[in-house]
Order: structure tokens, then C-alpha cells, then sequence
């Protein structure tokens, strides 16, 4: 199928995206990499009346420390994230997770931000942010506000986001001293989306788990380990998930998957705290 008609803008400014934006709202989609958005729009899932293409604002390629974060901006693609992160230690969680994102082909044009926008449940990049207690820039010409990842995923390709805001950033926190970090995913081929994807993050003997792929959004669990209850601790979190039967994977095995990866998930970020 052909997407339906649609005007398209390739805005020179970010003033001008923020004002095309404030002029069209909902009748607007932002063009990042495309990689979501293109086959949304050739299945005539979405119909956006006017395209703004921000692939080529330079101002949104920065990628910066910034108050305890890295600071992610709008244009900075999966794959030039992996590269810079190739020699640093700013982000092990996302270092290990972004091999798993799509294709190298699809992370060379694919943005950071983009897919914290489309907001897919089982993608690796929003669980990360969760995982990390990271947040979102969101701008738009009335101003700028800064929401928690936690706070911005409502639901399946569902944010918080207003129709005349954009995400400029994503605020990865930097890891602290003594932090351990792992990452795991199963899923039908490697490139898919995950069947279950699971970040844990060790800190002395506080732990988070974030799972994607189960619940409609990342789910974040904290707790202080004690090796006598983790079973318990992760039957249960398997549980709420509320998982759901799909041509994929049962509930049983999301469930089962969430024990089982859970366990060794946290016990390699205990391994590797520094
Ligand atoms: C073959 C294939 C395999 C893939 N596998 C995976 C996978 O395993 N895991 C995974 O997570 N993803 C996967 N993806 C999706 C890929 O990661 C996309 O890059 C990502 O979901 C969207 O990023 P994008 O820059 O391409 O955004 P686009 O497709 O351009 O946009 C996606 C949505 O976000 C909106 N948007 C984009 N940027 C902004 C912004 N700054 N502010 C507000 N809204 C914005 C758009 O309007 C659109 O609604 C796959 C894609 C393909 C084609």
C-alpha cells in the first residue's frame, strides 16, 4: 500500500518546527529516521495531513553530559549513539542494549528519540530510559518541560506528549561509582522486537528491574536483595505484569521468562558492580 497524500516540510530551524507544529498539532506527524513512521504510513495507520522532517536540523544532532545525564538529542540515530559510546563508560546499559534495536541498517537512520516517541512496549531503548529513572525534553512554542520516562509512556504507542511538542532530548542518568548493569532479550530472530527484554541495575544491595514486552509499557521494580526472597520478589512482579497470549509467546511464558531471565539478569549486574 501507498501512504495517503500528505504536505511535507523540511523546516530549516527548530523555531520553525515548533511553529508548524503550533500551526497543524494533531494533523502534524514529525519525520525522525522513519523507520517506524514510513510503515506506519505506507499500512494507512496513521494519516498526518503535513510531514516535518527534522533527519537534517543539525542543532538536534548533539549528544552531551549535561547535570548527571547524557543528554540525547533529537537526531542523534541508534547507530551514532553506539559508535560514541563504543570507547565510554557513560552508558554500559545502553551499550549493551542497542546491538539488540533493529538492523544496523535500521539504527543508521533510526533515532534515540524516535523510538521513545512511537513507544512500542517491547522496545529496548524506552526500557532503557525506564530502567535508568531517565527523562524526556519536550518543547514546544509555548515552552519547554521536562517529564520522567516514567510519566511519559502511558501506554502502546501512547505518550504524554502534547500535539504541538516534540522531544528535543532523552536524559540518560550517568552511572554512579558501584553500579552494575545488565541487559537480556529473547526474541523470534535477533533484530526483532523483543518476545521479553529485561535491564537490571545493581547498587550495593538495592536492585531495579525493568522489564519490556509483558505489561503496555516498560514495568520498573525495585527492591534490597536478599537472596531468600528473590524468587518470591520476581514470582511476584511476573505476576502483576499481567502478561498476554499472543501469536508470539503465551502469558505462561512471558511469566516464566520474567523469573528466570529476571534472576539471571540481576545476579550479572551483582556480578558487575564496580
Ligand atoms: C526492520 C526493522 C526492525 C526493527 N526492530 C526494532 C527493534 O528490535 N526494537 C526497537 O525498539 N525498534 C525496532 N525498529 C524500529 C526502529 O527502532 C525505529 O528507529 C524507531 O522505532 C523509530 O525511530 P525513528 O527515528 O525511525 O522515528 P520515525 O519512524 O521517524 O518516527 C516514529 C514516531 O515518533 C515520532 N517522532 C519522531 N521523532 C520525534 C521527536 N523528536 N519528538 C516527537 N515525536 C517524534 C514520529 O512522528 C512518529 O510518530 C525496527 C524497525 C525496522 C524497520
Amino acid at each position: 500500500m501507498k501512504p495517503p497524500a500528505f504536505d511535507y516540510c523540511r523546516p530549516d530551524d527548530l523555531e520553525e518546527v515548533l511553529e508548524l507544529l503550533a500551526r497543524h498539532g494533531e494533523e502534524a506527524s514529525l519525520l525522525a529516521g522513519g523507520q517506524s513512521l514510513v510503515a506506519m504510513l505506507n499500512l494507512r495507520l496513521t494519516r498526518p495531513r503535513v510531514l516535518i522532517d527534522i533527519s537534517r536540523l543539525e542543532p538536534l544532532r548533539r549528544l552531551e553530559r549535561r547535570g548527571g545525564a547524557l543528554e540525547v538529542g533529537a537526531g542523534v540515530t541508534q547507530a551514532a549513539l553506539a559508535e560514541s559510546l563504543r570507547d565510554s563508560e557513560d552508558s554500559p546499559l545502553l551499550k549493551l542494549a542497542l546491538p539488540w534495536v533493529g538492523h544496523y541498517q535500521t539504527r543508521s537512520r533510526g533515532t534515540i528519540c524516535g523510538s521513545l516517541a512511537h513507544a512500542d512496549p517491547s522496545a529496548e531503548l524506552p526500557l532503557c530510559l525506564a530502567a535508568l529513572g531517565g527523562s524526556l525534553r519536550l518543547g514546544s512554542a509555548r515552552g519547554e518541560r521536562e517529564l520522567s520516562a516514567e510519566d511519559f509512556q502511558l501506554g502502546p504507542l501512547t505518550t504524554a506528549r502534547a500535539p504541538d511538542e516534540m522531544i528535543l532530548a532523552a536524559r540518560f542518568p550517568l552511572p554512579r561509582p558501584g553500579q552494575g548493569v545488565a541487559f537480556r532479550e529473547i526474541a523470534r530472530r535477533h533484530g526483532d522486537f523483543a518476545i521479553v527484554a529485561l535491564a537490571a541495575i545493581a547498587e550495593g544491595e538495592e536492585i531495579r528491574l525493568a522489564v519490556a514486552g509483558v505489561a503496555d509499557r516498560p514495568a520498573v521494580r525495585g527492591w534490597h536483595h536478599e537472596e531468600a526472597t528473590l524468587e518470591e520478589a520476581l514470582n511476584a512482579f511476573a505476576w502483576d505484569l499481567e502478561g498476554y497470549d499472543d501469536m508470539h509467546a503465551s502469558a505462561r511464558y512471558r511469566r516464566d521468562l520474567v523469573r528466570r531471565l529476571g534472576r539471571s539478569v540481576i545476579e550479572e549486574a551483582r556480578a558487575c558492580r564496580s
